[in-house]
């Protein structure tokens, strides 16, 4: 058997300020053996490909691929010449050898300008080159927008089950076992989606516990009871992404049509039936750090709403305000996004002090720039470290310049990238030992508890103003459904 995979990945949040240019696209785009050479040995969607490609015997070639980190859409024509980069290449490998298969390891939230489903659009282009026979296999975020032109267009879907996104590299595997059982049995596998009126905030989405661990249980309880069935996957969706098809939904894959829209039925009524679970109270940053003192500690409290793993700017200052306002002895907060204040740092040196302008510097959603006088000047780094979270573990993570400050009791963090915080890593190459502090402030909304859950004591969800908020009352939705629930109450059988 011989497979090609490639794709382009991003989860759009349309309230953030920053697009995804020709440059950015430059940067990120991986190809040929540069792209498996990248991804070996890591837990990623590519790397569960390659390994179970591996396994089978399967020849899986590397076309082209990229991820870039969630932010606005993507330029026009950066994603056109993209998708036609990523054609030719799949129909060059098809020359060369006939494919038996086409893999699409992507995400199903991106949007690029002209093209709010830019999953279809990567599925039609191929679809145009190759015409309706050859199957076509997606692995999809927890967090995709699912639409029915996804689902016919391709022949298999299978998604992340969990967030914090632990299954990454499972998923990757799952879809190429699929095409291989269609392609030694000759039998199509089907699937079917079934959309829900309803918006999930990521702060309110983590699997660990609670009702998203239930509906994530019940799946796949369903998918062990049924031999028929090989997948079924809620999706959150991702509401910031603001088109007109955000939402919640759930597919299923089965060896018949009935069979899977049978049991993404039966998924979705569950999963429905729990929708006022979801909703958990937010905190403010005053009462964050109130429940944190109040906490066995260390404690780590998550700024939800400033996630720049969703597309926030990962540097506003409301939680950060707070903490040196309250000047805790052990207080951290790693970290928060300015270029500017690091080379002001760097240039200073290690040892001086200085006054600055800290944060809030992309946009007006998230607080105001805070006003420091003679901050300290701990260490300098570059950023670089060894990922531990599950997600991408092996891998290196990288903030670019880093330097460590310290205002009164409070180690501040500042970098020149903005990433998620998963694991300890910012801590460690600011030269911080977490377990020796009593507040550990970060930038994320659940993927963060892939590795933090069971070191810090106590978690403290944060729901400061933001773009990516749990409030969506918040949001000035134009494209998105605002009847669905919770903004509305709508029916659904
Ligand atoms: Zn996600």
């Amino acid at each position: 058997m011989r497979i090609a995979f490639g794709g382009y990945e991003h989860e759009t949040n349309n309230f953030s300020s920053t697009p995804v240019t020709g440059a950015v696209m430059d940067q990120i785009m991986r190809r040929g053996e540069d792209l498996a050479r990248h991804h070996a040995g890591i837990r990623t969607m590519v790397a569960g490909v390659l390994d179970e490609s591996a396994e089978l015997g399967i020849d899986a070639v590397p076309t082209i691929y990229g991820e870039a980190g969630p932010c606005a859409a993507t330029e026009k024509g950066a994603f056109e010449a993209f998708v036609t980069e990523l054609v030719d290449r799949l129909w060059a490998a098809h020359c060369e050898a006939p494919l038996d298969a086409i893999a699409l390891p992507i995400h199903g939230a991106g949007v690029a300008e002209g093209y709010p489903d830019i999953e279809a659009a990567q599925l039609r282009a191929i679809r145009e080159r190759f015409g309706p026979d050859i199957p076509i296999g997606m692995v999809l975020d927890l967090h995709g927008n699912i639409t029915p032109e996804m689902m016919e267009l391709s022949n298999i879907s299978v998604g992340f089950q969990t967030y914090p996104h632990t299954d990454t590299y499972e998923s990757g595997r799952l879809l190429v076992r699929l095409l291989h059982e269609q392609h030694t049995t000759g039998k199509r596998l089907h699937q079917a989606l079934v959309q829900l009126p309803w918006h999930i905030a990521p702060a309110f989405g983590v699997t660990l516990s609670g009702p998203a661990h239930d509906v994530m249980a019940f799946n796949q309880q369903m998918v062990k009871d049924d031999p028929a069935l090989r997948d079924v996957t809620f999706f959150q969706g991702f509401p910031y992404s603001d088109v007109s098809f955000a939402g919640a939904s759930v597919t299923a894959v089965a060896e018949t049509a009935e069979a899977a829209q049978r049991a993404a039925r039966k998924a979705a009524e569950y999963a429905w039936s729990r929708r006022q679970d979801f909703l958990i109270p937010l905190n403010s940053a005053e009462q964050a750090m109130d429940l944190a003192l109040q906490a066995e500690y260390p404690v780590v409290i998550n700024e939800s709403s400033d996630n720049p793993g969703g597309g926030a700017p990962g540097d506003g200052t409301f939680l950060l305000a707070e903490m040196l306002r309250r000047d805790v002895p052990g207080s951290v907060y790693g970290y928060i996004f300015d270029p500017e204040v690091v080379q002001q740092a760097i240039a200073a040196g290690v040892g001086s002090r200085i006054d600055c302008l800290l944060g809030a510097k992309t946009d007006s959603h998230h607080g105001q720039p805070l006003e420091l006088k003679g901050a300290y000047i701990k260490t300098i780094s570059d950023g670089k470290y060894l990922k531990k979270n599950p997600m991408g573990a092996g891998g290196i993570g990288s903030i670019s310049q880093t330097v460590l400050l310290q205002v009164g009791n409070v180690s501040i963090i500042v970098a020149s990238a903005r990433r998620q915080v998963l694991d300890d890593g910012p801590f460690r190459i600011a030269g911080i030992d977490w377990q020796d502090m009593r507040i550990i402030a970060l930038k994320s909304a659940q993927h963060f508890k892939g590795w933090w859950t069971g070191r810090a004591r106590t978690i403290v969800a944060c729901d400061s103003p933001g773009i990516h908020s749990g409030d969506l009352t918040t949001f000035a939705f134009r494209h998105a459904n605002t009847d669905y629930f919770p903004l509305g109450d709508p029916e659904w059988e």
